[in-house]
């Protein structure tokens, strides 16, 4: 790095995660040299429904993508609402309109994943950073003294200053860090994904159904070691369903066709509504679900990891790509604030690297511990969810009716009701905090 240049990092993988970290390392000052290597040939816009919590949609606000993300059809959810698995009942409505930016100062938003990810791919262009795709990243060859390089398939060679693993759950940067294979485990549990269209769903004629396709709200049913959830996409012209039922894949296998017979079958007994809702779906691709508790290294020399590659997790808090997010935005503003230290121009080639390297596992100390809560919280939430008809759903049941009327102020053992641990999901600004906490490590070095 040539004094006075903007600091030159390579992403691997422009998943959610990967894609963020790219516009916020633009937004430096001055801005990363930022080359984005993506294996697939087209950047995959794939996928059904997805959610924007406050956490993440506080600093993609901050990045100026709150009126892009609008424009693609993301929308204010108004109302959490859970039901009873048998007949519908509603058990708890949360507000969420209002509430959410009130309490945490940022909206809660969904969107269609693939909409989602061309925003974020189109601010990532616009800002600046390259694009690489038909990219695979095999290996990184590693330098005290110098550049890291990375090696693509096909033999090509990038080089840059730190190379940040943004490649996912299966993802190759890790094993390159650890220098040992590391795969997620499973979690008994696997999901089937869908989205269908109004037309579809009016044509079932069905009042109930008929009434919900005008709501603005995401519908969980909970019941015995599944649930199912629902939700508007694109200005109510699809709709999401995500069906959680427990894994019946053999071991190792990811994913799977499985038959729309098979699927109802798992909610046979479940709300009439459900059931109706369930015929429209068309394909019945069953998704293995993983993640992993913890991983101690997240780092290593000029290389770190971040999103799926570095904590996967049960998607039941809607916190995945959340997660990702809050790693890129705060690898952007940290790699932003080495740049602007006095000190960092003067430096050479082999302190720069033993700086970055610093910086790197500070990132590491500032986001693992928020990110093992977030995988636990989720196996909570998966508790709750998929409690059986006894003592404690009853239990969870009366805890839901005494929080609605308290406006969700209190504690409760259900995370989703508790209030302190949702301020702390929600509300906690990691920006900030990096912000704050940069000083200190500035200190050290
Ligand atoms: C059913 C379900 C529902 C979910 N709902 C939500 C939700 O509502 N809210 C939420 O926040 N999260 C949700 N998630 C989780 C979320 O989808 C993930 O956490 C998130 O997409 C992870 O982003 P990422 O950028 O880390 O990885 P990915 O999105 O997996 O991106 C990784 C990228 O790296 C590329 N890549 C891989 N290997 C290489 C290589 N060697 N070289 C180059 N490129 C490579 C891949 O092609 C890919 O483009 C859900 C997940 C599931 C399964």
């Amino acid at each position: 790095m040539a004094s006075g240049d903007g600091l030159r990092v390579i992403i691997v993988g422009a998943g959610i995660g990967g894609l963020s970290c790219a516009i916020a390392c633009r937004q430096a000052n001055p801005p990363l040299h930022v080359t984005v290597l993506e294996r697939a040939p087209d950047i995959l816009t794939i996928g059904a429904g997805i959610h924007i919590p406050p956490n993440a949609c506080r600093i993609l606000t901050n990045l100026g993508l709150l009126d892009k993300l609008s424009a693609a059809g993301g929308y204010e959810i108004e109302d959490f609402t859970l039901r009873r698995y048998e007949d519908g009942k509603v058990l708890a409505e949360k507000p969420l309109k209002g509430r959410m930016e009130k309490e945490y100062h940022a909206k809660w938003i969904s969107i269609h994943r693939g909409d989602y990810q061309n925003v974020l791919l189109d601010a990532a262009v616009d800002a600046g950073a390259d694009v690489i795709t038909n990219a695979e990243v095999t290996g990184v060859v590693e330098s005290t003294e110098g550049p890291q390089t990375a090696i693509l398939k096909d033999g090509r060679r990038f080089e840059a200053d730190v190379v940040i693993g943004a490649d996912g759950l299966w993802s190759h940067m890790r094993e390159t860090i650890l220098q040992r294979p590391f795969s997620p485990k499973e979690t008994g549990d696997l999901a089937y994904r869908g989205t269908f269209t109004r037309e579809q769903l009016l044509a079932l004629n069905n009042e109930r159904i008929n009434k919900l396709v005008d709501q603005t709200n995401v519908q969980v049913w909970m019941g015995p070691n599944r649930h199912a959830v629902f939700y508007p996409l694109r200005n109510h012209t699809e709709y999401n369903l995500v069906l959680i039922v427990a894994d019946d894949l053999p071991e190792g296998v990811r994913t799977s066709p499985g038959t729309v017979e098979e699927l109802a079958a798992n909610f046979v007994g479940w709300d009439p509504m459900l059931s109706d809702i369930i015929t429209c779906l068309k394909t019945s691709l069953k998704w293995k679900l993983l993640h992993f508790e913890s991983l101690d290294q997240w780092t290593r020399g000029t290389m770190a990891l971040l999103g799926d590659a570095s904590h996967p997790t049960l998607p039941y808090q809607g916190q995945g790509a959340a997660m990702a997010v809050e790693d890129g935005a705060i690898l952007g503003a940290l790699f932003s604030k080495w740049q602007a230290l006095p000190t960092t121009p003067s430096l050479t080639r082999s302190d720069k690297n033993k700086q970055l390297a610093s910086l790197l596992t500070f990132y590491q100390e500032l986001r693992q511990q928020r990110t093992k809560t977030n995988v636990a919280g989720a196996v909570g939430t998966r508790h709750y969810y998929h409690l059986v008809d006894g003592p404690e759903q009853e239990e969870r049941d009366r805890f839901l009716a005494a929080l609605m009327k308290t406006d969700w102020q209190g504690p409760c053992p259900f995370n989703w009701a508790d209030a302190e641990y949702q301020r702390s999901l929600l509300g906690f600004d990691v920006c900030d905090d990096a912000e704050a906490r940069f000083k200190v490590w500035a200190a050290t070095i």
